[in-house]
């Protein structure tokens, strides 16, 4: 089982990422935190890249798959990928499309947390977490209160970088960039539409649901 997981900022993507990896045993691929570890391990990659990306250039998609075929080409991870931010257009399908048929594999499902910009504006701005418990509140959806927070609100905190306009911005760039991707795999039948709107645990039964009913078709 290999997935591709999509979601704008906000929509709880790295949460549902985590519970899928725990529950079944999968690996998440994560491009981010690929070029991350060359930085820290100070490979010939590593030193390549660091100057692009500390000045928020873009890295070559050739760069990408050389660190995506390390990881494909790994027995360990086959067929127990989650991809979390990759591929982001259609030139990048196509070159993982054709890394993961080298190593005789198939992406299985591609999971797409559909939420309102509205919500991802409150999940975002309403959130306030302790510097103190590093207890993480929502002003708008599980407010602290004295009964569920005993440190003093001094030490709740809200993340400056983050601004109605520029979460606005993201979200817009995220649906114009994904759209043809989520159509390319909805033609070849691969797509579920996830309904982001809901609980956590709610979207992660719909999840669940998916995988689980995959698994059975597969292991017929
Ligand atoms: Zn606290």
């Amino acid at each position: 089982m290999n997935i591709i997981l999509f979601g704008p900022p906000g929509a709880g993507k790295g949460t549902q990422a985590n519970n899928l990896v725990k529950d079944y045993n999968l690996f998440k691929i994560s491009t981010g935190d690929l070029l991350r570890e060359e930085i820290k391990n100070e490979t010939t990659v590593g030193k390549k890249v660091k100057s692009p990306i500390s000045q928020g250039s873009l890295v070559s998609d050739l760069i990408i798959i050389q660190l995506l075929e390390k990881v494909v080409s790994n027995k360990n991870y086959s067929n127990r990928m989650i991809f979390d931010g990759y591929p982001r257009n259609l030139n990048q399908v196509k070159n993982l499309e054709t890394l993961i048929k080298k190593y005789d594999q198939k992406i299985s499902c591609i999971l797409s947390l559909k939420v309102d910009l509205d919500l991802v504006i409150k999940r975002i701005l309403g959130r306030k977490i302790c510097s103190n418990c590093g207890n993480i509140f929502n002003e708008f959806f599980n407010p602290p209160t004295p009964n569920n927070h005993k440190c003093d609100p001094k030490f709740l905190q809200k993340r400056l970088d983050d601004n109605e306009n520029i979460i606005k911005n993201r979200f817009t760039t995220y649906e114009k960039e994904t759209l043809p991707i989520l159509n390319y795999y909805n033609d070849k039948k691969l797509l579920h539409q996830i309904d982001g709107m809901k609980e956590i645990d709610q979207i992660y039964g719909q999840i669940r649901g998916i995988i689980d009913s995959l698994e059975a078709w597969l292991s017929k």
